[in-house]
This record gives C-alpha cells, structure tokens and sequence, in this order.
C-alpha cells in the first residue's frame, strides 16, 4: 500500500469529495473551498509530537481525538463555526493497524463536529500529527484575546484541574492516586467548546482557550488587551480531582496544569440575565474574577482577600 492508498483507504472514503461549499477535496494538488462574501475564515493549526505532547504509549485513537479536538478549541475560543480540516501525518512505519485505529477515531470526531478534511500529506519520520481547522464566522464577529475592557467580568467553562491530576498520575505512581476515567477522558479526549464560542460573539469582549492553564492564557488576554485581572480563588471551579490533593497543590493544578481546554472569556457588567442563562443551558459557567487597570498583572486573592502567591507559574509537559 502506497501513500495514496492509504489516504484514499483511510481517510478520503469516510468524507464527500464536494459538498456545501466545498467545491473540490482531497485528490488534487489543493482543496478548493467558496467562502461565502459575507463571512470570514477563521484557520489554526498544531503539531502534536510524541514524547512532547503526548506519551510514546498513547493509544493511536486517543492522540487522534486529541489531535482534533484541541484545534476545534481553538476554533472554539475564535467564536467560529469549524468546517474543514487537513491532516499531516509523520509516521515511523507504515503500521496499518495504527493508521487504522487513528483514522477511525480522527474521522468519527470530524463527521461528529461536521468537518470535512480536505486535504493533507503522508510522510515517514519520528511521530507527529499537525491538523489544520478552517472555521467561518459572519463577518468581524470572530472573538479575539484584545477586547478586555477594564471593569469587565472573567468568567470559566467548566471545572479545571482533571486533566493535569491525570498527567501527574502518570508522570508520578507513587505521589498521585490512580486517576478516575473521568481524569484520564479529560486528558485524552477533551471536548471542544464549539456552542459556547458561538454564543460568546456579539457578547463576549475577549475569549480564549485554556491549553497552557489559566493562568497563562488569561496572562494572553491581558497582555494583548493591555488590561489586569483579579481572580478569586474561592471563585474557582476546581475539579473534584484535585480534593484529593492539599490545598496549594490543588490550586497550581487547577490554575497551571493546563490541558482543560476550557474557555475563558470577559464579559461586560450588567449584561441581562438571559445572556448568562443561555450560556448555562450549554455548560457550567463561572464568574472568577475582574479585569482591571494593573496592566498585565494578575492578582490572586484568597478568602481572606489577601494576596496569594502560586509556587510555579508556567506549568509546560516535559520541561
Ligand atoms: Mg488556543
């Protein structure tokens, strides 16, 4: 089997050549895609490579869920609506089985979100997935990092923390407890906040996604609307995960750990109500903190109000 086998095989049967607008896909030298006049591209892209993003170990449709699933937040964190993908696949051999069990999980997620890949390559070499998500949102309605306005509210999807218990689980048997399915789903198979990033434009003032840790990400956010935050740490939706650890480990988990691929986005005050109960109705939100005018600083505060200093602050895999 060729490379073009193993596409047409693999990947390129599981999706329509030509659909909506998509005017042609995989099997030319380029995808040809109709962008509607009144709408904007919104493209990321990311390289997963092992033993840097994910362990050698690591089961071939977990890292191709991960592959996907932390460009649609990406593309989640743009306020976009994710349309079509293209997948760079650097493989050590040409083990079918592998290629099997990755293309049938990346494939089963694509159609689930309604993607369409479209394009890609095939090549030998040290093991790494690079997938590009092209997304569209009405035109100057995608959300950016820079709209942060002093006297806005921060707000959170979802808990944080599961996933970096499950990483420090791994990296350390004996200091961490067995993670839950749950910790490990969190770190292997993170869903994407699509609904949410679609309801945030013409509501949200700045968003992102939260790879790196909170606090790193909301540090973007500042920088790049050249505002300061306060977040209280009582405020947090801690993952019940990190209940098992003592308090200020729990806490750098939770705001450093990263891998949570929740959004973290700031609205105005004194928005109606029904923005919040919308958000709601689609996952949990919470409220942790303010934007101010100590540019690029972010304060913690603990529930005495007094000032908390977290011990490790850029939290990366592997380094
Ligand atoms: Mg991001």
């Amino acid at each position: 089997m060729n490379e073009f086998d193993i596409i047409e095989k693999y990947f390129k049967s599981a999706y329509p050549s030509s659909k909506g607008n998509l005017t042609l896909g995989i099997g030319d030298d380029a995808a040809i895609i109709n962008v509607a006049e009144e709408s904007e591209l919104v493209i990321s892209t990311d390289t997963l490579v092992s033993g840097v993003h994910f362990f050698e170990n690591t089961l071939p449709e977990d890292i191709a869920y991960k592959a996907l699933s932390v460009n649609l937040s990406d593309i989640a964190a743009m306020g976009a609506l994710p349309r079509w993908v293209s997948l760079s696949l650097t493989l050590p051999s040409k083990d079918l089985d592998w290629i099997e069990k990755f293309s049938s999980s990346f494939n089963q997620l694509a159609i689930d979100q309604s993607l369409i890949l479209i394009g890609g390559d095939l090549t030998k070499g040290p093991l790494s997935i690079t997938v590009q998500i092209h997304g569209v949102a009405p035109q100057g309605q995608s959300l950016r990092r820079s709209g942060a306005n002093v006297g806005d509210l921060i707000y959170v999807t979802g808990e944080l923390g599961a996933a970096a218990y499950a990483l420090k689980h791994i990296e350390d048997s004996n200091k961490f407890a067995q993670s839950t399915d749950k910790e490990i789903q969190r770190l292997y198979r993170p869903d994407a906040r699509i609904k949410t990033g679609l309801e945030l434009r013409n509501v949200a003032t700045s968003c992102i996604d939260i790879s790196d840790g909170l606090l790193a990400d909301l540090g973007h956010v500042l920088k790049a609307s050249n505002v300061g935050a306060e977040i209280k740490l009582s405020e947090i939706p801690y993952s019940d995960s990190l209940k098992k650890l003592d308090e200020d480990l729990a806490i750098t988990l939770a705001l450093t750990g990263g891998d949570d691929y929740e959004l973290c986005f700031t609205l105005p005050k004194g928005l109606p109500d029904s923005v919040m109960d919308e958000l709601k109705l689609i996952c949990p939100v919470h409220c942790i903190g303010q934007i101010n005018k100590d540019v690029s600083k972010l304060s913690l505060i603990n529930e005495n109000d007094e000032l908390y200093e977290i011990k490790s602050k850029a939290y990366r895999h592997f380094n």
